[in-house]
């Protein structure tokens, strides 16, 4: 059948290799769909047709009420262990995986509707999403990608005219959600435990999209889980580095590319402290922001039991070589936040370097116990690197900080304090979604207002350049706000 100009062209290879992994699922009818934000960076990199993804078949395109012809969506069928429990039976309860589309650099990106109406794994919940929510999903991942940190991506957010109860009546939305794919630890645990047989071919999928140089490796099974392992502690990593808290990391949100997935009740730290927890339904702590490393591990510990019966015929030989790839996460992820914690204060990370690890752990202590702000504590460190009087640098009032001051300046040596500072700012941003303006700029938009997200997205789509007029966005949230500050999750 013919595709209308400027279509894109969609794949189905998940879809048509796994079927027993997808339920053939539709979009819901949404009667009057209208676009909210449209990603137009994003869409050039997919080589979608701009004028065609702002007219009225692209809308109904980022709607799902207007697929390509020969689209295959599907709901995505995953088990999950959540919060430590598991569930074996997850799935999208709200969303569908419409195909894939190949990138600029010729990867293969999954188009998936967030908020498309029910599926056969609604189970009790409407399959809907507000227009807050999407709204949420869509600013956090795009400003993770700013942030260069590996996640899924948001092409657009339409409402569909239909009404969605929550605490009230919200506008209802879909959200376009581009991710290298929607393979999870969750998916493992479920072919696993539905259809063993299936596990290698899923491994070898998983190789050829994600891990090419590996498909050829003696033992798949185990390239795998070092590939993940590794892409995992470097993610992990990152959000450390930024002072991410994701906030529900269970096994179903954990994406075998190494790319974040699912901003629901996610948030950055503003004050430096590893017990903060801003999920309403993380009573435990569990996902903390400096339990993030165990548990991503722990996430790793899940997937290695998937693979065992494919790493080795004898299970005691499995188990070992499983368990050693596992046992090296901290040594990964060690590595990794060390080189970048170096990096954000001007210093080489190598491994092994034992006075820049002190440097940095000291630094952590210390923005620890002066509670400092976490992201304009880099930007400060730059800033007294330039000899620039600040008023509002916590750290200067740490009885420490003179003697660290001084450690920190022999580390650096001779190289040329301004080149240092400007390499600093490159990497150390200014601008993040801070709590107080996101739930600002939502709750404007959910009256009609998207003037503030509008705003929030400009400043946080670029966030190492200070500039003039956007101070109130470096700026960190009262602490009456953050004391209280509480996200939710499925809305
Ligand atoms: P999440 O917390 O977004 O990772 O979702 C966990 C599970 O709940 C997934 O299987 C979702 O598809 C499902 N879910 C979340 N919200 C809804 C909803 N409104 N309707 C149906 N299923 C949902
Ligand atoms: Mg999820």
């Amino acid at each position: 059948m013919n595709t209308t100009p400027g279509e894109p062209e969609l794949s189905s290879s998940f879809a048509e290799r796994f079927p027993g992994l997808g339920t053939a699922s539709k979009a819901i009818d949404a009667p009057t769909p209208e676009p909210v934000i449209v990603n137009d960076d994003l869409a050039e990199f997919l080589g979608i047709d701009l004028e065609w993804l702002n007219s009225d078949d692209g809308t109904a395109f980022l709607a799902g009420t207007h697929l390509p012809t020969d689209a295959k969506p599907i709901a995505m069928a995953y088990a999950g262990h959540q919060f430590g429990g598991y569930s074996p039976i997850l799935g999208d309860g709200r969303a569908i995986l419409v195909g894939e589309i190949t990138d600029a650099d010729g990867n293969l990106e999954d188009i998936h509707l967030k908020g498309s109406g029910r599926t056969p794994f609604s189970r009790g919940g409407d399959g809907l999403a507000t227009l807050p929510a999407m709204l949420r999903e869509y600013l956090m991942a795009e400003s993770m990608h700013a942030l260069t940190v590996p996640t899924s991506r948001a092409l657009g957010v339409v409402t569909t005219g239909l009404g969605v109860q929550r605490a009230k009546v919200e506008a209802g939305a879909v959200l376009t959600r581009v991710a290298r794919s929607h393979i999870r630890v969750g998916t493992f645990e479920f072919t696993a435990r539905q259809d063993p047989d299936l596990v290698g071919d899923l491994v070898n999928y998983s190789l050829e999209r994600h891990y090419p140089e590996l498909v050829d490796a003696e033992v798949p099974a185990l390239a795998l889980l070092e590939a993940v392992t590794n892409a995992q502690a470097k993610l992990i990593a990152k959000w450390m580095h930024l002072g991410f808290v994701h906030g529900v990391m269970n096994t179903d949100n954990v994406l075998i590319s190494g790319e974040t997935i699912d901003y629901g009740p996610c948030a950055f730290l503003e004050t430096h402290d590893p017990t903060t927890v801003f999920s309403s339904i993380d009573r435990q702590g569990r996902y903390a922001f400096g339990n993030q490393p165990a548990i991503g591990q722990w996430n790793l510990t899940r997937l290695a039991e998937t693979l065992l019966p494919l790493i080795d015929d004898d299970e005691d030989q499995a188990v070992a070589k499983a368990t050693a790839v596992l046992e090296s996460f901290s040594q990964l992820f060690g590595d990794h936040w060390l080189e970048g914690m170096a990096t954000k204060i001007g210093l080489d990370g190598q491994h092994g370097n034992e006075v820049v690890g002190e440097l940095v752990s000291n630094l952590v202590a210390m923005m620890t116990r002066s509670k400092a702000d976490h992201t304009s504590t880099f930007r400060g460190l730059a800033k007294a690197l330039r000899g620039e009087i600040q008023l509002d640098f916590t750290l200067s009032s740490d009885s420490a900080w003179d003697d660290w001051s001084q450690r920190w300046h022999e580390a650096l040596g001779d190289a040329d304090k301004t080149e240092v500072a400007t390499a600093m700012d490159a990497i150390n941003p200014v601008y993040i979604p801070r709590n107080h303006l996101v739930e600002e700029a939502l709750s404007a938009a959910g009256e009609g207002d998207l003037e503030p997200i509008q705003q929030l997205l400009d400043a946080t789509t670029s966030p190492y350049v200070e500039r003039d007029g956007l101070d109130r966005y470096a700026r960190p949230a009262p602490t009456e706000f953050t004391d209280g500050y509480q996200t939710f999750c499925g809305t």
